[in-house]
């Protein structure tokens, strides 16, 4: 994956995303923002626009990486094995999360307001919150942090991934990535992509 294009200002959008949730961790929940644009820009474009040119992570791993060892990645850790191996733990993650906020939603469990890595790994110390916000629902609460906490692994693996290797080594097995990819691979197979540049001409 090449450069960003054009933008050099994204990179912001990270370490602010971390900071809000200093404030509030519902504000981690703003990451849902950046989970439709790039399917539908995939969809439009049959390419992976959000990829080339928006992603604010990418941009963030590219400045990152100006101290990075700069070497390839070994094979197995960007093949289409790793690629596989990361989107499914990615839909495990998002299963346990919904299951766990529907679990805590209906008062069959109590919200998890910790940060884990890695689904299990509990961090020692809690996020500081600078703002109360009263009546908030605990599953609310759950999801936050369980979004708070899937953000916040990937971002780590990227930027350990973007110090060692090439800057952007993360994107070789980012689950949207393999999504969009997959996705643009259908629409060419099936036809449609013929068919959706015929209706935006
Ligand atoms: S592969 Fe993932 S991290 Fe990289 S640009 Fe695309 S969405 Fe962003």
């Amino acid at each position: 994956m090449g450069k960003i294009e054009g933008h050099t200002l994204l990179f912001v959008i990270t370490p602010t995303y971390f900071a809000l949730s200093f404030f509030h961790i519902i504000l981690a929940l703003s990451a849902l923002v950046c989970m439709g644009p790039p399917f539908y820009l995939a969809y439009r474009d049959q390419k992976k626009t959000w990829c080339r040119s928006i992603c604010p992570r990418a941009d963030f791993l590219q400045k990152i990486g100006r101290i990075s060892r700069r070497k390839s990645a070994p094979k197995w850790m960007v093949g289409n094995k790793a690629r596989r191996a990361v989107l499914g733990y990615f839909c495990m993650n998002f299963l346990f999360v919904t299951m766990s906020t529907i679990a805590v939603a209906t008062g069959r469990v109590e919200p998890i307001e910790k940060i884990r890595l890695l689904i299990v790994l509990e961090l020692p110390w809690n996020l500081p919150q600078l703002i109360s916000v009263h009546a908030l629902p605990a599953w609310v609460s759950h999801l936050s942090y369980r979004f708070y906490s899937i953000i916040l692994t990937s971002t780590l693996i990227g930027v350990g991934l973007a110090l060692r290797y090439k800057p952007r080594t993360w994107c070789a097995v980012c689950p949207v990535s393999t999504m969009t990819g997959n996705m643009i691979r259908n629409l060419e197979r099936t036809g449609r992509s013929s068919e959706i540049n015929s209706r935006a001409s």
